[in-house]
């Protein structure tokens, strides 16, 4: 793909058929195709992938609370949920309250599919340029991930980069977005990037 494409947001069949052609395990939650913050803002382009752990733990409750959000942040709060058995659940289709504000120079480089910088400001719109996961985990650092959430990780990563025909550096943690954030915690990005960078050969 190239040009438009390469940041067009993917439609929901389309995003469903991605993640099954990577073997993912899907679940479409309630209403998702409809669920997004749409009217609160611009979705797209889209740039990358964003990955995020909860700090909650129980799958239901996890997933419920991403699709709801809460007072002071309505939901969707990201576009997948991955709980720890590797169901990928979809909550959200368009613009979704994940990534907030980061840093230009970080967005620049994500474009750019290069490694990204250490952000020091907060300064550009990240829900309407990045796909979002919020990964089940209590993100103490000590809290397990297990293979198979890792695996699905890597695989919704890697749906997305490959229909819109980005690498593995489109894919980055929230804590790469602002220094406000330090998820995921548990894992390095690096050691993500790897595998998909391998799946996507
Ligand atoms: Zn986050």
């Amino acid at each position: 793909m190239r040009g438009r494409e390469m940041a067009t947001p993917i439609t929901a069949d389309a995003l469903v058929a991605a993640l099954k052609k990577e073997g993912a395990k899907v679940e479409e939650v309630r209403d998702w195709r409809e669920h997004n913050r749409d009217h609160k803002g611009p979705w797209g382009p889209v740039h990358g992938v964003m990955i995020h752990h909860t700090a909650t733990r129980g799958a239901k409750e996890t997933v419920d609370l991403i699709y709801d959000g809460h007072a002071d942040l309505p939901g969707p709060l990201s576009h997948g949920c991955i709980t720890k058995d590797g169901t990928i659940h979809l909550v959200g289709n368009g613009r979704c309250n994940h990534a907030g504000l980061g840093d230009d120079d970080v967005l620049r480089a994500v474009v750019a599919e290069k490694r990204t910088p250490t952000p020091n400001q907060v300064n550009t719109d990240g829900n309407r340029h990045f796909y979002g996961f919020e990964c089940e985990n209590l993100g103490n650092g000590e809290d397990p991930w297990p293979a198979e959430q890792l695996e699905a990780i890597e695989k919704a990563a890697a749906a997305l980069c490959r229909h819109h025909g980005w690498n593995e550096m489109s894919v980055i943690g929230h804590l790469q977005w602002t220094e406000q954030k330090s998820d995921p915690r548990g894992f390095t990005m690096d050691a993500l990037r790897e595998r998909i960078a391998a799946r996507l050969k």
